[in-house]
């Protein structure tokens, strides 16, 4: 069977864990705990074929650590999430995407941009068409919007990394 091996990273509290969950056991849960890492095996089929999915739900921020580089050397895919309602997150996933291509030694590889939390429109701080703009223009990367919470895009965003990996 086809395995794919798909990281997801981000800045704390975006909602790694809550998209993985809603992918992987069609769960949303509203407690947060932000040192919860784990590994999760997903069977489904994509494209008529039956597939395996692992996928590495990632904690803490400490970018350039051991265990960051580790996550990304076993990594095939890689899900960068920031939330619409922080400003912030959405500036370190910059950094994330260059980590990434620097270790990975080119400039493409299979990378989502990921905007969750879209429920949250009424607290929005980042600009939807700049951080599109942003990710298609600059980085060269698509850019998803996901609610895990209200489970939009959650199932097409994962599907259309794994199709990268596909066609990388
Ligand atoms: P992580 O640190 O990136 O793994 O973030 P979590 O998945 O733990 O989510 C952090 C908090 O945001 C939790 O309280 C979640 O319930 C909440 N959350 C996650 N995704 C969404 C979403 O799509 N919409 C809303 N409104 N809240 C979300
Ligand atoms: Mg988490």
């Amino acid at each position: 069977m086809k395995e794919y091996k798909v990281v997801v990273l981000g800045s704390g509290g975006v909602g790694k864990s809550a998209l993985t969950l809603r992918y992987v056991q069609g769960l949303f849960l509203t407690r947060y705990n932000p040192t919860v890492e784990d590994f999760y095996r997903h069977h489904t089929r994509l494209d008529e074929e039956e597939v395996t999915v692992e996928i590495l739900d990632t904690a803490g921020t400490e970018q350039y650590s051991s265990m960051h580089q580790l996550y990304i050397d076993h990594g095939q895919a890689f899900v960068l999430v920031y939330a619409i309602d922080n400003k912030q997150s959405f500036r370190d996933v910059e950094p994330l995407l260059n980590q990434i291509l620097d270790m990975k030694k080119t400039r493409n590889y299979p990378i989502i941009v990921v905007g969750n939390k879209s429920d949250l429109e009424d607290l929005r701080e980042v600009d939807r068409e700049q951080a599109e703009r942003t990710t298609k223009d600059l980085w060269l990367v698509p850019h998803i919007q996901t609610s895990a919470k209200e489970d939009y895009n959650v199932t097409e965003m994962f599907r259309r990394v794994l199709r990268m990996i596909n066609s990388y």
